[in-house]
């Protein structure tokens, strides 16, 4: 298998080119297709298999294809949550890559740097919004963020998230989501809680398990 078989669109596979990726990973193959069909996905994956772009690339395609050219000040279209800083940073830089030369705006927050910062980056919407659970609370709290319109929530390294203490604010977040979103959950590993969490926030989901 190779990019051009999974149904992307050219300028994705145009920045993937530029970066010297022909080859999908496994679990970029297996659910890039079902992501770029709307399907929700549970992935058991570790990091270093490819698993951002696995979702990203697709849900980039999506945004585009759903855009209605006009973003709303402080709403985002897309949330990724991560458990860490250092992970949440790497998405988004991630995401930038991949939505390079297309109308696409990527933003991220995260604890340890001053709020206002973090409010600039919400302040004028956004398609994708990374973030680390804590700020984004802080946000919307302060009413800077809106997630009402929220079309594709993924939850990156869950394991990490409930092992850090997150799982009150992962409920709380997830609560302020619309039902009707697209939603991608990625875990290392599978014990109880996690499948029980996976289980209430997906929607006939596709596993993929690499
Ligand atoms: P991740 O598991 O998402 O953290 O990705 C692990 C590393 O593999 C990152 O440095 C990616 O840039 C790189 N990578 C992801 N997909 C591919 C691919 N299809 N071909 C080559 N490298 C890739």
């Amino acid at each position: 298998t190779q990019f051009t078989d999974l149904g992307l669109s050219k300028p994705l596979l145009a920045a993937l080119a530029a970066k010297n990726y022909t080859t999908p990973t496994p679990i970029q193959a297996k659910a890039i297709p079902p992501v770029l069909a709307g399907k929700d996905l549970l992935g058991i994956a570790q990091t270093g298999t490819g698993k951002t772009a696995a979702f990203m690339l697709p849900s980039l395609d999506r945004l585009v294809a759903a855009s209605k050219g006009r973003l709303v000040p402080g709403r985002a279209r897309m949330l990724v949550l991560a458990p860490t800083r250092e992970l949440a940073a790497q998405i988004a830089e991630s995401a930038r890559t991949y939505a390079k030369g297309q109308p696409l705006s990527v933003g991220v927050i995260f604890g340890g740097v001053p709020v206002p910062r973090s409010l600039r980056e919400v302040s004028r919407g956004l398609d994708v919004l990374v973030a680390t659970p804590g700020r984004l609370l802080d946000l919307v709290d302060q009413r800077a963020l809106d997630l009402s319109a929220l079309e594709i929530l993924v939850l990156d390294e869950a394991d990490q998230m409930l092992d850090l203490g997150f799982i009150h604010a992962l409920k709380r977040i997830v609560k302020l989501i619309p039902a009707k979103r697209q939603t991608l959950f990625f875990s290392a590993t599978m014990p109880k809680l996690i499948k029980q969490l996976a289980d209430s926030y997906l929607t006939s989901p596709v596993e993929v398990s690499v």
